[in-house]
């Protein structure tokens, strides 16, 4: 036995299976969500046609006894006088004077089977003998919090090391950029584009943007251009007095830029002096800082939940523009007259300071600041350095007609923001496997010289387009997948079979092994098995193989998963109505739990609990006429009071669990309980998959810090005033063990936590998200939620996470060829030794990137080979492991290195070091640290790669000369730069989104995408061409649209045409637009309709479900808006895309000198 038959009988690999769509879920694979939840949920069709489950589920509710008959039920007296009839004549008679909720020293009869479910062999049920089963006394000592919060270090919190070139490096470039007197006393950067953002700028009049002094013309190169260089920016020499400005060398030809005049041998003498002002802005002007910064918003994203504070309004620099402190520039060396003769005219073009802009990169805060002349103020023209947009439509138009086909090692794929077809033809697809170079040194000399961190971003079970074939499932039958002796690396592609195909030679590690009898095939004339085509792992990048029991728990193959769906059912909760919504929405969306294959219904079994300071368990076995609700108040030492009836198949109970949802809203509708706990919560659902020996994923929809009295309870602990201190990091700290504990106990089970928070104050994130992050789960947030404008996304949120693909129980080991090694691992995971990432659970968009050192030498000719195996437990109960390959090429030269890289990933990964670092280091340390590595990055091409030229020029490697911009926003980004309006909590949850992140999330996360809407075609399927994040790119007389994976905004200048506004709001002027709006009016005219289809094609591809921000033209819901135009100075203290190259500039000279 072979390849499954299936797979045979289908169409040769590279086309789409019959019946294997399934995974594309309709409602989310292409097509906007129609409103109506019924019609969109498509059937989950599981991943092979006819797959035959293996083996039976085992060891779950065999039914052995009938417990709930009779079983006395423990009623705290709110819910117990809520539901009268509710529980019917199986629950005690409501007794208003029941005990008090952990005060008794022994529970009533129904927790009787407690002490049965621990056992290996279990009993189902509840014996029916009453004798009441001795508990602890629930005053048990517990002692939750009276440790001193240590933060437990697990291998998922690793320590921060410095970052190779470290910050003790950076500072004494830093110091030594220090000029003039005033470079001892004064203070350290001042907030003007990095630091803390309380400093004044410097008044010296001495002010200057780093570089924005003068240019160095562009003179064409006569020569070929440097390889790989694509982009020469010729950036100033520091202009202050005693530091000569060297001599120019001829310059980089920069293809896309129209060569230069060609005028070679300029030097500081041939500039002729600056006569005029700085350019002012071109676009809109200054922003109006009384105006824009007049109010809190009303509204907030979702990952800004609080106003900001007053002292916010004023703004770090809202002023007017400070040309003031500018001053034209009398002296230095304005551009050559030649140069501007350049592309379009504005090469390198030199422009007045920025709206806002309040002072030089603080990185150079003393630079020019003796006295003397002012130093020119010369900004660069943002249309000559590298714009994402020019990028992103260059690889769009160059590589999106192809397919992307895997057959040949080391090719760099398309970026991701350009859409393309995936041929795997041995090598898994870049929507598996991403990384940041796909040619990597032979040597770590060469790898620690250059500074590009080697690291892969892996999406084990993404989601392919409906194009595509999903992964071949390989069944070898009870002998399993053929695998290395040594290394136990799976059969691949690039195993090398040798004696006449009865051995074959490991390409990770060497080593010889037997084909076993049953794998044996002969080698045809090359040396390829004759059976090559006809088997996944011997062609494919990317398949899977059916695990035999050797690869389960226990050695016993799983049981189908559960769904436990927990609610708050506290005031907060009932009152915002949306206890009553979960529950509506619960009754339709259980029909459309993930199903695998041809199954009819989902294997998956669901439970229910609802909580509050005790928790709520519903029998909703399918013979019963009313659910019943058994509540343990004793939450001490949790435990689960029912088993048979508690997991149940929807179909078979679909009468009771509507029943149930039905009246949960009424039990509580009068609830005055505002007190939650939440630690118990988790733990009743681990007890509860325990019991059933299962995996499975708990659903919690959670309100509030859990202040009741229990395990795990926490307190409010949030300080802002420690931002930018040095105690800062503890805001993203856990505030007890606890939860990482718990997070332990949940993973060995295979408990997977999803949380949907609603706060509307501090909840704890950091400490709340442990076991979501810990268990491989996912952490949603909706802060203030109202159910008008919160339900539309909150419900496709759910509808989309309770239908997506997962795996459970899953672990995850990377192997390498010889030579290199993954040495660190990032994203939401459990690691219990050094190389097996553990996910309770495991969705299709969530990623784990992994990092690579290297441990001994690699050669050119064998390259490198990454191997990445999954075993999991699929939907239906089914082990299974996925394996994807890929094989890059290995250079001596750099030059190759930075012609292979791709920055979107190296930035996917620099944002998830630095996002974890600033667990254990100051944001500062943390940002200096990116800045240092980045410039050697930088410098080391520059010194190695590029042709000689100039120091005063900047030239940056063809793929990474985005890296400064994109640095740059994750740098201001609201984890390591946050606004006044930015809260705790939005950071703990921002910080944990993105440690799961794709490349495609973190490239528009961290650099929005901005579309002007009033540009595009109505008639025509396509977006808008993008534009740059920046203000001056806006026109008052349009509308654009602004979204980054986690919202989108639609702002709305304030002379946009009547007819526009009419078309798209429903109403006659722009002063009548509402931006309460949450959702655009449906309107029966070709702009709206265009408008809306834009807004549901990007939410569609993208995996959450995105808010709707209306943001008009100098309202005050623009502050907000701003802060994502991220080529500008923001608010909170970041540098401008300008201001920051000019920095990065001086750091990579600092380095070359
Ligand atoms: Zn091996």
């Amino acid at each position: 036995m072979s390849v499954n038959q299936q797979a045979h009988a289908g169409p040769p690999y590279g086309q789409p299976q019959p019946g294997y769509q399934g995974y594309q879920q309709p409602a989310y694979g292409g097509q906007p969500l129609p409103a109506v939840p019924q019609s969109q949920y498509g059937a989950y069709n599981g991943p092979m046609p006819g797959y035959q489950q293996p083996v039976p589920p085992q060891g779950y509710f065999p039914s052995l006894g009938l417990p709930s008959k009779g079983s006395p039920v423990s009623l705290n007296s709110d819910t117990s006088s809520l539901a009268p009839n509710f529980i019917g004549s199986l629950r005690a008679p409501p007794t208003s004077g029941a005990p008090p909720p952990a005060s008794g020293a022994s529970l009533p009869s129904s927790h009787l089977a407690y002490s049965q479910f621990g056992h290996g062999d279990v009993q189902n049920g509840i014996p029916a003998s009453a004798a009441p089963m001795p508990r602890p006394p629930a005053s048990q000592p517990f002692l939750p919090g009276s440790a001193p919060t240590p933060v437990s270090q697990t291998s998922t919190f690793q320590q921060y090391g410095p970052l190779p070139a470290s910050v003790q490096q950076l500072s004494n470039h830093m110091a030594g950029m220090t000029v003039g007197s005033t470079a001892a006393s004064a203070p350290p950067p001042a907030g003007l584009g990095y630091g803390p953002s309380t400093s004044v700028p410097p008044v010296s009049g001495s002010f200057s943007a780093t570089g924005s002094g003068l240019y160095t013309p562009y003179t064409a190169s006569q020569g070929p251009p440097p390889t790989s260089v694509s982009q020469g920016l010729p950036l100033a020499q520091p202009p202050f007095p005693g530091q000569p400005i060297s001599t120019q060398h001829p310059p980089t030809q920069v293809p896309g830029f129209a060569s230069p005049p060609s005028s070679t041998g300029i030097g500081p003498s041939s500039y002729p002096p600056t006569t005029g002002a700085p350019r002012p802005p071109a676009m809109p002007g200054p922003p109006l800082p009384g105006q824009t910064l007049a109010g809190p918003p009303t509204s907030q994203p979702n990952h800004v939940s609080s106003p900001p504070p007053p002292a916010a309004l004023s703004g770090p620099h809202p002023g007017p523009p400070l040309s003031g402190l500018h001053g034209p520039p009398p002296s230095a060396h304005p551009p050559q007259p030649g140069y501007q003769m350049q592309q379009n005219g504005s090469f390198g073009q030199v422009r007045g300071p920025q709206p806002n802009y309040g002072g030089a990169y603080p990185g150079t805060p003393n630079y020019g600041s003796q006295p003397g002349p002012p130093p020119p103020a010369k900004r660069l023209d943002p249309d000559s350095i590298p714009s994402p947009i020019q990028v992103i439509e260059d690889d769009r138009s160059n590589r999106g007609s192809e397919p992307f086909v895997t057959g040949v090692r080391g090719q760099v794929p398309p970026l991701v923001t350009t859409n393309f077809l995936v041929k795997d033809q041995g090598n898994a697809s870049p929507r598996y496997i991403r990384c940041t170079s796909y040619n990597i040194p032979c040597t770590s000399d060469m790898a620690k010289q250059s500074q590009v961190p080697l690291a892969a971003v892996i999406k084990p079970l993404a989601t392919l387009p409906p194009e595509e074939a999903l992964p071949y499932l390989v069944d070898h039958g009870e002998s399993g997948p053929v695998r290395c002796n040594r290394c136990k690396a799976y059969m691949c592609p690039f195993m090398q079979f040798i004696e006449g195909g009865r051995r074959f030679q490991c390409c990770f590690c060497s080593c010889v092994t037997e084909v076993p009898p049953h794998y044996f095939q002969h080698l045809d004339h090359t040396g390829k098995r004759v059976d090559f085509y006809d088997r996944p792992e011997l062609s494919l990048g990317s398949y899977e193989f059916l695990a035999t029991v050797d690869y389960c728990k226990n050695n016993k193959f799983p049981s189908p998963p559960a769904f436990i769906f927990m609610i708050d059912v506290s005031y907060n909760a009932v009152k915002s109505g949306l206890v009553r919504l979960i529950c509506e929405e619960l009754k339709s969306l259980l029909d459309y739990l993930p199903r695998e294959g041809n199954m009819e219904e989902s294997a998956i079994r669901v439970g229910f609990v609802t909580y509050n300071k005790v928790l709520h368990f519903y029998n909703v076995k399918s013979s019963l006429a009313q659910p019943q609700m058994m509540v343990v108040s004793d939450v001490a030492d949790m435990f689960v009071p029912l088993l048979d009836g508690f997991l149940v198949n929807v179909n078979e109970s679909r009468t009771v669990i509507a029943s149930l949802l039905d009246q949960i809203p009424e039990m509580f509708a009068d609830t005055r309980e505002t007190e939650t706990l939440f630690a118990p919560v988790i733990q009743a659902g681990l007890e509860a998959l325990k019991a059933a020996e299962c995996a499975g994923k708990l659903f919690i929809f959670h309100t509030s810090l859990p202040i009741a009295e229990a395990p795990g309870k926490l307190k409010n602990r949030d300080d802002r005033k420690l931002v930018n201190t040095d105690k800062e990091k503890a805001l993203f700290q856990p505030q007890t063990s606890f939860y990482n504990n718990l997070a332990k106990d949940c993973v060995a089970q295979g408990c997977c936590v999803d949380l949907f928070l609603f706060p509307n104050q501090y909840v704890d994130v950091a400490t709340l998200g442990v076991v979501p992050y810990q268990t491989g789960g996912s952490i949603y947030k909706y802060a203030y939620f109202q159910l008008e404008t919160d339900q539309e996304r909150f419900l496709n949120d759910l509808r989309r996470d309770v239908q997506k693909e997962v795996g459970f129980d899953a672990v995850m080991r990377v192997r390498t060829s010889t030579g290199i090694r993954a040495t660190d691992f990032f994203g939401a995971f459990y690691m219990s030794n050094t190389t097996d990432v553990e996910m309770a659970g495991l969705d299709c968009d969530k990623t784990i990137t992994v990092e690579f050192k290297h441990d001994d030498k690699l050669s050119e000719d064998s390259g490198a080979l990454l191997q990445c195996a999954l075993l999991y437990t699929s939907c239906a109960g089914q082990r299974r492991l996925r394996i994807h390959n890929l094989s890059l090429n290995c250079c001596t030269q750099l030059a190759d290195l930075y012609r292979n890289c791709e920055t979107d990933t190296l930035i996917n990964y620099l944002a998830k070091y630095a996002y974890r670092a600033v667990l254990n280091s100051p944001v500062k340390t943390v940002r200096d640290a990116l800045v240092s590595q980045c410039a050697q990055i930088l410098a080391c091409y520059r010194k190695n790669c590029a042709s000689p030229s100039s120091a005063g020029q900047l030239i940056l490697p063809e793929c990474m000369k985005l890296l400064p911009v994109y640095l740059n926003c994750v740098l201001k980004s609201d984890v390591l730069q946050p606004g006044p309006e930015v809260t705790t909590d939005d950071r703990a949850y921002i910080r944990q989104l993105v440690t799961s992140m794709d490349v495609a999330e973190t490239n528009v996360f961290f650099y929005p995408r901005l579309l002007p809407l009033t540009k595009a075609d109505v008639d025509s399927d396509a977006l808008p061409a993008a534009i740059r994040n920046s203000e001056e790119r806006l026109s008052k007389g349009d509308i654009y649209l602004l979204e980054n994976g986690l919202n989108i905004f639609v702002w709305v200048g304030v002379n946009v045409q009547q007819g526009l506004i009419q078309n798209l709001f429903g109403v006659s002027s722009f002063s009548q637009i509402s931006n309460a709006l949450s959702t655009l009016p449906v309107l029966d005219n070709p702009f709206s309709k265009k408008v809306r289809s834009v807004v549901d094609m990007l939410r569609v591809q993208r995996s959450r479900y995105m808010k709707l921000i209306i943001v008009k033209q100098e309202d005050k819901l623009e502050m907000l808006f701003k802060h994502f135009l991220v080529e500008d100075k923001s608010l909170s203290g970041g540098a401008s895309y300008v201001d920051f190259l000019c920095h990065m500039h001086k750091e990579i000279r600092q380095l070359l000198s």
